[in-house]
């Protein structure tokens, strides 16, 4: 049984929380897409962790760890950060790494730092690491497979093509130091080295456990919005964020993911730039950043505060419709408690005319929100385990965003605990 988690919004909306709740009962955690670029954030009995590139599953020493072929892979990244964990007392987690991953060079790094500095004010806003230029070269063809590590006349040969075309960009363009084919080639000696103990066939190792009826989840990492295909282009992220990828990241068949259990946010937030239709600004926000997530809302990955806004039901709908949602976790509900009303915002206003539709992104530039206010709960919810128990005004929420979304709710969030959970 196969099961995603991923994000209907722009990233940040709890995937890490639910992954590591759900881990429990599964046996293998695959990330399949994007890099060390975002983190998940996530608490329990070990303390707390922001995790990048490890699935939110390594707490259990049941589960397998995955990093699929999709992933973005910078390989001292993952082993610093498998380190740290073991170092806060997390038994040493079962990691494999696929054959077929593409390894994030230092040079990455560089490109994507020179280039944002190049762009100046009209950057994509990118967290400089190295994914766009990662993404670039794997379809460019000159990116690196991790087999590839173990084949010294391939790498040199691979090497010796990078600084060709590279070479020739921090020279004209960026006027900065050449690469060096020789350190590069250390580099990947050394990178060999570090990943040997992880490799793995991993398509193949996950046919066998479908096989065998394990449980699977496939963790993705930032939303819809910030999809390459569907999400505001240009203001996205190099890889796909859909379960549907999710296939081709891991090495399954599509058919084989049964279950897509889309994390939405009660309320807005987003970082980097582009259009956001739903923000709120000055006192507001700063209030609904101080009061959001876990201790603020601010980047797991930069430090940078996130934009903030009420619930998009636009962008959330067709963000659960990109993924193809069969269910919902609402979560960080708690933080609304202490509102006396909360505006939602249920349509865009595009050259005068309402749409619920989610336009593409010069469309989307224009769109002014269309809100409507509900009233608020105005107490605390954490600590409550039933539905029931919820006051009424926010189990009206709750159904007024499951109408607008057309996806049924099943899990809501009141904590960033693991066990700040409502089963509906
Ligand atoms: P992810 O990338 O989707 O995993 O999300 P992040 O970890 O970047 O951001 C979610 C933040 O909200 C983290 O700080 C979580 O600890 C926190 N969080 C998750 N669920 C809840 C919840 O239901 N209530 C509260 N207050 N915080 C939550």
């Amino acid at each position: 049984m196969v099961r995603a988690i991923v994000g209907a919004n722009w990233g940040d909306e709890g995937k890490g929380k639910i992954t590591d709740m759900l881990a429990k009962e599964s046996d293998i955690i695959v990330r399949f897409q994007g890099g060390s670029n975002a983190g998940h954030t996530i608490i329990n009995n070990y303390g707390k962790f922001a995790l990048h590139l490890l699935p939110s599953g390594v707490f259990y020493d049941h589960t397998t760890s995955i990093i699929g072929n999709g992933v973005a892979l910078n390989i001292p990244y993952l082993i610093d950060e498998i380190n740290s964990v073991v170092e806060r007392g997390v038994p040493k987690p079962r990691i494999l790494v696929s054959d077929r991953a593409q390894v994030l060079m230092p040079y990455h790094v560089l490109f994507d730092t020179y280039e944002e500095a190049r762009l100046a004010g009209k950057s994509f806003g990118s967290t400089k690491s190295g994914i766009a230029p990662f993404y670039s070269d794997k379809y460019a063809k000159i990116g690196i497979q991790v087999s590839e590590l173990f084949d010294d006349e391939v790498i040199k040969e691979k090497i010796g093509r990078v600084c060709e075309t590279k070479n020739v960009l921090l020279e004209h363009l960026y006027h900065k130091p050449l690469l060096d084919p020789e350190e590069l080639l250390e580099t990947c000696r050394q990178y060999r080295d570090m990943v040997a103990p992880y490799v793995c066939d991993v398509s193949a190792y996950l046919h066998q456990a479908i096989k065998e009826g394990k449980t699977i989840l496939l963790e993705g990492q930032l939303g819809s919005l910030k999809d390459t295909d569907h999400g505001i282009y240009p203001m996205v992220t190099s890889s796909s964020t859909l379960a549907a990828y999710g296939a081709i990241g891991a090495g399954i068949p599509p058919y084989e993911i049964k279950d897509i259990i889309t994390v939405v946010k009660a309320y807005s937030s987003a970082v980097g730039a582009g259009a956001f239709v739903s923000e709120i600004f000055g006192g507001e926000a700063d209030e609904l950043r101080r009061r959001g997530g876990d201790g603020g809302e601010f980047g797991a990955t930069t430090g940078r505060p996130r934009r903030m806004g009420w619930f998009d039901a636009v962008a959330t709908r067709y963000g659960c419709r990109i993924q193809g949602a069969t269910e919902v976790a609402f979560t960080v509900l708690d933080v609304l408690g202490y509102l006396k009303e909360i505006p939602v915002c249920v349509g865009y206003e595009i050259d005068g005319e309402v749409t619920k539709d989610f336009p593409s992104t010069v469309k989307l530039g224009k769109a002014k929100p269309v809100f409507t206010t509900l009233p608020g709960w105005n107490c605390d919810i954490r600590g409550i385990k039933t539905y029931e128990e919820l006051p009424k005004n926010c189990q009206n929420y709750i159904e007024f965003v499951e109408k607008e979304i057309g996806v049924r709710i099943s899990m809501v969030s009141n904590g960033p605990g693991r066990d700040d959970i409502i089963m509906r």
